[in-house]
């Protein structure tokens, strides 16, 4: 265990997943009308790690 690391800190792929939450049909992140590829992989980590 490594001190000086926020317990409270989302793991990446929450954050990702909040960043590219789609808005109006489209990620604000990428313009992307689908899920975009930062999205999936995110949402495939979360999955893995339940
Ligand atoms: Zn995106």
């Amino acid at each position: 265990m490594t001190a000086g690391r926020p317990v409270s800190a989302e793991p990446w792929w929450q954050v990702e997943m909040e960043l590219h939450r789609q808005r109006d049909g489209r990620c604000p992140v990428c313009g992307t009308r689908k899920r975009c590829w930062p999205w999936a992989n995110a949402n495939s980590a979360r999955i893995v790690h339940g």
